[in-house]
């Protein structure tokens, strides 16, 4: 069994062989093993349905892996609850709706990433000063401190979501886990957005898991990008690896795959840490 002593100096989370089977019968990730290192800037790209919320869910155990585990440095195997709390304590969610309750302030729903600090009990009482203090710096981060006390309903698109960026920052994490965090804003406020994510995450190593749909995006902020096609990783490496191709073997209809398959779990992963830039021709086209 891994341990956190196990753990390879540099990486935040390994997925070792995680597949999520869902009542019902659909395998949205198949037998996934990999590595995500600390301050690393990862985008998951991949047509919908690919497995890419899927992915970001069992990195949290929101979604529990059929089989498989998940790794987290300092933390070991996520097997039970104690564990899975302390991961998720340092552990940031940034969601394409906001998830922001509309009729609070910025600084209200910035301070609810703190509550998860505390017991149940605890939670009840007014947050002290210095609770405070974190919520309202991270709304300064996102340069959105005076907007501090108005209602989240009444700030723009791109704002609601540097409100959600405040409140990830605020539980002051070690990994961010974004699900199309900029798909409902217009490509200048997308981008606008994701320089402001990337240059945080960068500023402050944070590790980051983010999924995207637009390409240029991922192109211009990851440090790596993993391409899944129906739950299965194909494509892992540097942004400059997207050619043509490789957007092909991502982006393809499902009706023009004659034959797929897929390299052995083990010697897959290992050969894409060998290789970080490499795109390994997991997927076979007769
Ligand atoms: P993506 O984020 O890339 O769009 P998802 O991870 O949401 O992909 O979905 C992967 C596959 O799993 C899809 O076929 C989807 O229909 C299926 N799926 C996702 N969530 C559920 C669920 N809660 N129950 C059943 N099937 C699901």
């Amino acid at each position: 069994m891994s341990t956190s002593t196990e753990f390879q100096a540099g990486i935040m989370i390994r997925m070792d062989n995680v597949s999520v089977t869902y009542p019902g019968g659909i395998t949205a990730l198949h037998s996934l093993s990999t590595t995500f290192r600390e301050g690393e800037f990862s985008v998951l790209l991949g047509r919908s349905g690919a497995g890419k919320s899927t992915l970001l869910r069992c990195i949290n155990l929101l979604g529990r892996p059929s089989t498989g585990c998940i790794i987290a440095k300092d933390i070991g195997n996520l097997d039970d609850r104690a564990k899975v709390r302390a991961h998720r304590c340092r552990t940031a969610m940034i969601f394409q709706q906001h998830q922001l309750v509309g009729r609070q302030t910025a600084l209200q729903n910035v301070l609810v990433a703190r509550l998860g600090y505390h017991s149940a009990l605890r939670t009840l009482l007014p947050l002290s000063r210095g609770e405070q203090l974190i919520a309202v710096e991270s709304l300064d981060r996102v340069g959105l401190l005076h907007k501090a006390m108005e209602r989240v309903d009444r700030l723009s698109g791109g704002e609601q979501q540097r409100v959600g960026i405040a409140r990830a920052l605020a539980q002051r994490p070690r990994l961010i886990l974004a699900d199309e965090p900029v798909a409902s804003l217009d490509p200048v406020t997308a981008d606008r957005v994701m320089s402001l994510l990337h240059g945080i995450c960068n500023e402050m190593q944070i590790t980051a898991v983010v999924s995207l749909h637009q390409v240029d995006i991922a192109k211009r902020y990851a440090d790596r990008v993993l391409g899944l096609e129906g739950g299965k990783v194909v494509f892992d490496g540097p942004p400059a690896g997207l050619s043509e191709r490789v957007l092909s073997l991502v982006y393809r209809s499902s009706q023009s795959r004659e034959t797929v398959g897929t390299a052995p779990p083990d010697q897959s992963a290992k050969a894409r840490s060998r290789e970080p830039g490499s795109c390994e021709p997991l997927v076979r086209i007769k």
